[in-house]
């Protein structure tokens, strides 16, 4: 469409050095999803609510590293605290076991009261693949089970079911597992099971048919970040689960910190067995969290500590008894002090963030309802989606692809080329960097690009 054309207009500097980017990393970037038709834009500043491009474009930045950055970009006061770290204790990396780990997970325990006991990664992607090996190890099965259009990190184990066709996906009800990825063994497929989300008795015939060999569901708890659990499915999983003796993971990598501090658990009032931080638990800085029940985490108790717990279960174990988790970056310090930080800031702007976005929310529905268009801001707490639907509620994967996306792209390119910046297709994040003349602008620009679609 138009969008597309003038977006050409505008970013030549992107398309040239993108022309250079794709002799270093296939599709010029590295990570899939960072690309996107005809060729990204090359960030090159961020500041607060804004982003500017190499052609010097500045834009409002939703994208926020994928939900990331809920203090917008360098937090003058989490910038300070990393300084602090790297000048006073004058390391970026001890390679032990230090402060920061305790202060960061006293916290954490507050905040998430069904976290006991926690272990730091690098990645939301390391923190359910933690989670999920703790599962198995401390249930002794094999199996997981994850809803489709869910996602957890790239590896074999969830990579199924995200994004499948609709043709290889099968009946709604019944769910077949697809590969996402070339490469894949045809054993995740097999062992890991898909159910449907937001239908309870479906998932329940599922799970009682898997029992005996399931270890642990793993869920999103608000699907990728904007399709929320209904009440009723979230505490029926939480009796079933319980029933059938198979652990709830509640994957809070995009949720943590985007409803209220304590994440869509405290929120439904649930309380998983494990649950898997990420994303804005560090304010843009990488890190994952695992935690949960004591009993389960202490599956990862070191050979040498159980002994001193006098653990005899433990004692003279082989190897393969004892639970594999490492990572020579886990817990690093600088990253820490910025998740604390982050941490004390949210605590005095969370609700201004979730008040600016329904705001924000309220303008976008108002605006395309006055042009008789059927549009829905899905979504909770501080990230929301823009879906085309003429259906009443998106309520999982197949209703989702009622959308149309077609007219959501052109809106994105509009969009973009008046300085509002999300990846096309993405969600709406929104950081406490967008205050009233954000949402002015993002505004105004709305209005402009509407009447054009
Ligand atoms: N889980 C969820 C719900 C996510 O949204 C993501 C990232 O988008 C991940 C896990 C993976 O996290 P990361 O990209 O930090 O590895």
């Amino acid at each position: 469409g138009m969008g597309i054309k003038r977006f050409a207009e505008k970013t030549p500097k992107s398309l040239e050095f993108y022309k250079e980017a794709i002799k270093v990393m296939p599709g010029g970037t590295t990570a899939n999803i960072k690309f996107f038709a005809p060729y990204p834009i090359i960030m090159e500043k961020g500041k607060g609510s804004r982003l500017y491009d190499l052609d010097g474009n500045e834009y409002i930045d939703y994208l926020l590293s994928y939900g990331a950055l809920i203090l917008g970009h360098g937090h003058p006061r989490v910038l300070q605290a990393v300084q602090e770290q790297l000048i006073d204790d004058g390391t970026y990396l001890f390679g032990t076991p230090h402060r920061l780990e305790v202060e960061m997970g006293r916290k954490i325990q507050q905040l998430y009261p069904s976290i006991e006991l926690l272990r730091y990664t690098n990645s939301g992607t390391e923190a359910t693949l933690l989670a999920i090996r703790l599962a198995c190890a401390y249930t002794g099965k094999n199996k997981i089970a994850k809803f489709e259009g869910h996602y957890h990190g790239g590896y074999d184990q969830v990579l199924v079911s995200v994004n499948p066709s609709l043709e290889e996906a099968g009946n709604p009800h019944q769910p077949k597992s697809v590969a996402e990825s070339k490469g894949m063994d045809h054993y995740h497929e097999e062992h890991t099971i898909i159910l449907p989300f937001n239908d309870l008795d479906a998932a329940s015939d599922i799970l009682r048919k898997w029992k005996d060999e399931l270890a642990a569901i793993i869920v999103e708890p608000i699907q990728g970040g904007f399709i929320p659990a209904e009440r009723s499915f979230m505490e029926g999983l939480r009796k079933l689960t319980e029933e059938l003796d198979i652990l709830l993971i509640f994957d809070e990598v995009k949720t943590c910190f985007r409803l209220g501090m304590g994440g869509a658990q405290e929120y439904y009032n649930i309380k998983p067995d494990l649950t898997a931080l990420g994303k804005a638990v560090g304010g843009g800085y990488p890190i994952g969290i695992t935690g949960g029940r004591k009993n389960v985490m202490e599956v990862s108790l070191p050979k040498a500590a159980s002994d001193v717990f006098d653990n005899s279960q433990s004692k003279n174990s082989k190897a393969r008894d004892v639970l594999f988790h490492s990572g020579t970056y886990n817990g690093h310090p600088s990253i820490l002090a910025a998740g604390i930080e982050t941490i004390a800031v949210l605590e005095e702007e969370i609700s201004r963030i979730n008040e600016t976005v329904e705001k924000l929310k309220t303008g976008i529905s108002k605006l395309f309802s006055q042009r008789g268009m059927a549009v829905q801001t899905l979504g909770l707490g501080s990230i929301f989606n823009l879906i085309f639907t003429e259906k009443d509620q998106i309520l999982n994967y197949r209703d989702l692809q009622s959308a149309d996306f077609e007219l959501r792209r052109e809106l994105d390119f509009q969009l973009i080329n008046e300085g509002i910046y999300t990846k096309p297709l993405n969600r709406y994040s929104i950081s406490s960097a967008h205050g009233q003349a954000e949402i002015d602008q993002t505004l105004d620009a709305f209005e402009k690009v509407i009447r054009k679609l």
